[in-house]
């Protein structure tokens, strides 16, 4: 399949579906500003869900906070966002149109230098604007926060936070007191992030306002080698791409866990355990290790706080773009706040007294995440087949509606029927939906094209003979079960307890 034409075909089905759309539309809005619409809050609510499990929920040591969205100005001051959280930017002196230098020498296939060299790359390279023949200007740095003014008063300057981490910092003695936490713990949190993108691009992938999922994990230096869980993961494989496999072009290699940490192509065990982490977690939203890799970020790459970064990579048809970020933060974020509030930001170690933990931070991008699961997840019907219509095939735990509930049609009670079992389900816990607008099979195509994991079909043999069918979305295939064993058994599916062929062969395929 053309690269182009998936990515244009799944965002014609986010718009058609009410999956996602762009902010005010009805207006002519600015770049970079999406909503979730019915659909897409579904798809949006089964991330985040699967996140906490993955990150939150499988410990005992892991806190989930929320925090505020504007900050003052102190908290970036401190973070160093205010002085270091900026794109180089050129502009057109022709068309005006403004550009991320960067992203203009990494689309002529140029390597990417550091940021003081960008001038002289422009102009060695002769790089010119890409919309007309205008010259472009010698960069400058352009601060990617929003800036806002708090409450009537002029000079109250606050800021819309360009991540969530922030607040985990400075809220952290009032965590571990309530929480009487003690090393290690972690502080997640799901929220808004805003960032001023000079060029939001790639639907989903470059946003202005995004929601991220972090998580801070404080921990003793001294124990950065002891992950409590370790035995767990190290026998995972990731794929990994080393710094020395980029400069010599190479690909990512296959490795463990272990064989990483040994060979000390990983710094420590907690940036190991959460590769393992990120990877579990990736498998249960429906990607594949063999679509990612984890790029260790070159000397220039890494961020002003950061020690050491692994960015989850995914090729996208459209080039390779980072989902998930992990960092060492080190103490940079505790310290700094602690030197500029007089806080201080520090826990008992016993046998040690006070002292600065360090951070490890896995850091996912909602929205990256869940257009890389649609672009995974799109399959393409066959023209004069049974299923001529394109569909997701979500996983259970994606999808967005377990079940659809289709009378077969409306008369004679079938309406009434199939929506008392609908809200009978519903009781039950189960995520599902009614439709009983048009031909049925026009009904499978539209609950396909979602990615509605089965439809149950109430029809005749319901009203007389309390039988239901269930069509399984991605073989096609159906079985016919006594009515009242229905919402145990699509639980079981949806967990995975059960599987479809286990369903056939129990019950046998219904034709
Ligand atoms: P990039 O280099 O692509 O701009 P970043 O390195 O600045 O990303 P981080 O600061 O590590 O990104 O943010 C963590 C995660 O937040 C990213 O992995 C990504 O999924 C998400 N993210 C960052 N910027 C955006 C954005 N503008 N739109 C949507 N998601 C974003």
């Amino acid at each position: 399949m053309d690269q182009n034409s998936l990515q244009n075909d799944v965002i014609d089905v986010c718009l058609r579906r009410g999956i996602v759309f762009p902010t005010a539309e009805i207006y002519n809005s600015y770049a970079g500003f999406y909503e979730y619409g019915p659909v897409g809050v579904k798809l949006r609510e089964n991330l985040m869900v699967l996140w906490q499990q993955t990150f939150i929920n499988s410990e005992d040591n892991v806190h989930e906070i929320s925090g505020s969205t504007i900050m003052p100005e102190a908290v970036f001051d401190a973070s160093g966002h205010l002085d270091g959280f900026h794109d180089p930017l050129t502009q057109c002196n022709k068309c005006n149109s403004m550009f991320r230098i960067d992203h203009l020498i990494e689309e002529l296939g140029l390597e990417i230098l550091d940021e003081n060299s960008f001038n002289e790359q422009l102009k060695n390279n002769e790089i010119i604007c890409p919309n007309c023949p205008g010259v472009l200007s010698e960069p400058r740095n352009f601060n990617m926060m929003f800036k806002t003014n708090v409450g009537p008063l002029e000079g109250n300057t606050g800021y819309l936070r360009p991540e969530t981490a922030q607040n985990i910092f400075i809220n952290f003695r009032r965590i571990a007191h309530s929480m009487r936490a003690s090393l290690p713990f972690g502080v997640a949190q799901i929220g808004r992030a805003y960032r001023n993108e000079i060029s939001p691009r790639n639907f989903l992938m470059r946003l202005r306002e995004f929601e991220q999922l972090e998580l801070e994990m404080f921990v003793d230096p001294d124990e950065i080698n002891n992950h409590p869980n370790w035995v767990e993961v190290e026998n995972i494989e990731i794929n990994l791409l080393t710094r020395q496999n980029q400069l010599k072009n190479e690909k990512p290699i296959k490795i463990t866990i272990k064989e990483a940490f040994d060979t000390k192509l990983i710094p420590n065990q907690y940036i190991g355990y959460y590769l393992a982490l990120e990877t579990m977690f990736m498998e249960s939203i429906g990607i594949s290790n063999n679509l990612f890799h984890f790029r260790e970020l070159k000397e220039n790459e890494v961020a002003h706080y950061s020690s050491a970064n692994y960015d989850l990579e995914i090729v996208f048809p459209f080039g390779v773009f980072e989902v998930i970020g992990l960092a060492y933060r080190t103490d940079y974020d505790l310290k700094k706040h602690s030197e500029k509030s007089g806080a201080k930001l520090q826990i008992n170690q016993p046998g040690k007294g006070n002292i600065v933990p360090h951070v490890i931070e896995p850091s996912a991008g909602l929205s990256r995440l869940i257009y890389a699961v649609m672009l995974s997840s799109y399959v393409y019907g066959e023209p004069n087949s049974d299923r001529d219509w394109n569909w997701f095939n979500f996983t259970g735990a994606m999808a967005p509606w377990e079940a659809a509930i289709l009378p077969l049609m409306k008369k004679d009670g079938m309406s009434e029927g199939a929506k008392e079992l609908y809200w009978q389900l519903k009781d039950y816990g189960l995520e599902v939906i009614y439709d009983e607008s048009g031909k049925i099979g026009k009904r499978y195509a539209r609950n396909d094209e979602i990615g509605v994991k089965y439809c149950i079909t109430y029809d005749y043999d319901s009203l007389e003979k309390d039988l239901i069918t269930i069509r399984d979305r991605d073989t096609m295939h159906q079985v016919q079960i006594k009515i009242d064993l229905l919402p145990d058994l699509i639980r079981q599916l949806i967990l995975d307890i059960l599987t479809w062929s286990d369903l056939e062969n129990e019950f046998g395929r219904f034709k």
